[in-house]
């Protein structure tokens, strides 16, 4: 039986600016979800019985702070009624900031909602990508809105997209988040997905560039603890390396159903949520079905379900069978293996080899550097 572990809910495909590499074909449509769509997701969901204690929501693909706190309050409300007692249901959005207001950091306090807020490091790295419609940046309205939530003490963390600029500039991101008292951080490398084709990956030495930015970043934050607490690449790695031998690796971008989204017509979709609104003739545009119109338990007996299924799984079989890095990384992402390579049936990708094999090198040679338990300590800056 699968598993929902991750439900990802377009609640409109709006975004309030245009990112140089946004890869949201919609982003200018202002439709939203409908009460009654979002009525029959968490009822067919926590009906399944295909949820564990533990659901994870997150608000995201568009914009989900341009819509009004009430419809969250509203929704949030009719989640709660719809679920059983004994599951319990963590949001969180993930935005661009540029709306973070003194009422939303109230919500987001006495709900509880995780922030995920995209932000790529200093003013000079950041306007070159994330702009308006006009096409100025937004630096200094995501920035307010990171501050606003520390002044509310609302957790949060952020995701910075790297670019070659500012992967050549660590010392300059690092004392960045520090005087801005950012302690998590994700890094993300611009990928190639859908039609959209990363200028990074075609970078020369990149993954060098990469695996000097990490070292150097972790170098920096490990000198100074307490500052950065989170750093997500170098975390996962970790994790991954030191768990128990007989404890499985579970990715779940490759289980069906593990990660479920939902766009705001209601269209359901699993593995990689980017694979929600891409084109692809070969698997209907990997849309399994609508939740305004079918069963949620049917959908994996659709064709283009068991198509995509056996071809991800032939991928993963390819990772197991050629890559010594499998065991950490469990065959990669599905919508990077067809951006990059044409096919899910494959494995190496520049991302994997950026986000999995150099994230993994770096730890693994700070463990040969030092004894085991001196890494462990070093590393406990990760929270
Ligand atoms: S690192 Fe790349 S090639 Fe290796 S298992 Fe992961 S996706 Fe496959």
């Amino acid at each position: 039986m699968p598993r929902i572990e991750l439900l990802v809910v377009q609640p409109t495909p709006f975004c309030n600016i245009d990112c140089r590499y946004c890869y949201l074909p919609d982003r200018n449509s202002k439709a939203v979800v409908a009460r009654k769509t979002l009525h029959n997701l968490f009822y067919q969901v926590f009906a399944s019985g295909w949820v564990g204690d533990c659901l994870s929501v997150v608000w995201h693909a568009g914009e989900p702070m341009v819509l009004p706190i009430d419809f969250y309050r509203d929704a949030f409300r009719m989640i709660d009624r719809l679920k059983p007692a004994e599951v319990a249901v963590a949001h969180s959005f993930q935005t661009n900031g540029t709306l973070i207001d003194e009422a939303w950091c109230a919500f987001f306090a006495s709900q509880r909602v995780g922030i995920g807020v995209s932000i790529d490091g200093p003013k000079r790295f950041h306007d070159r990508h994330r702009l308006t419609r006009a096409g100025r940046g937004t630096f200094d309205r995501t920035i307010a809105g990171i501050r606003l939530l520390r002044r509310h003490e609302v957790p949060f963390h952020v995701i910075s997209v790297l670019s070659p600029a500012s992967m050549a500039a660590p010392d300059e991101m690092f004392d960045f988040y520090v005087e801005e008292g950012i302690e998590q951080v994700c890094f993300n490398v611009e990928e190639s997905e859908g039609d959209h084709v990363s200028q990074s990956f075609r970078e020369a030495g990149i993954e060098a560039t990469y695996y000097r930015f990490l070292s150097e970043f972790w170098r920096l934050a490990a000198a100074a603890p307490g500052k950065i607490t989170f750093i997500r690449e170098i975390e996962h790695a970790i994790q991954q390396i030191i768990r128990p031998s007989d404890a499985p690796f579970c990715n779940q971008l490759v289980e069906p159903f593990a990660i479920t989204s939902m766009d705001w017509a209601g269209n359901i979709s699993t593995f990689s949520p980017e694979l929600l609104g891409l084109k692809n003739s070969a698997y209907e545009n990997f849309l399994l079905g609508n939740i305004n119109r079918d069963l949620l338990v049917d959908l994996s007996r659709r064709p283009n379900f068991t198509r995509m299924l056996s071809d991800i799984q032939a991928g993963v079989e390819m990772c197991r069978e050629r890559c010594e890095y499998f065991s950490v990384c469990g065959g990669g992402e599905p919508v990077n293996k067809l951006a990059e390579n044409g096919s899910f049936v494959s494995s190496e990708t520049t991302y994997c080899r950026l986000t999995k094999m150099r994230a993994t090198d770096l730890v693994l040679d700070a463990l040969e550097r030092v004894r085991p338990s001196e890494a462990l300590r070093e590393s406990a800056f990760c929270g």
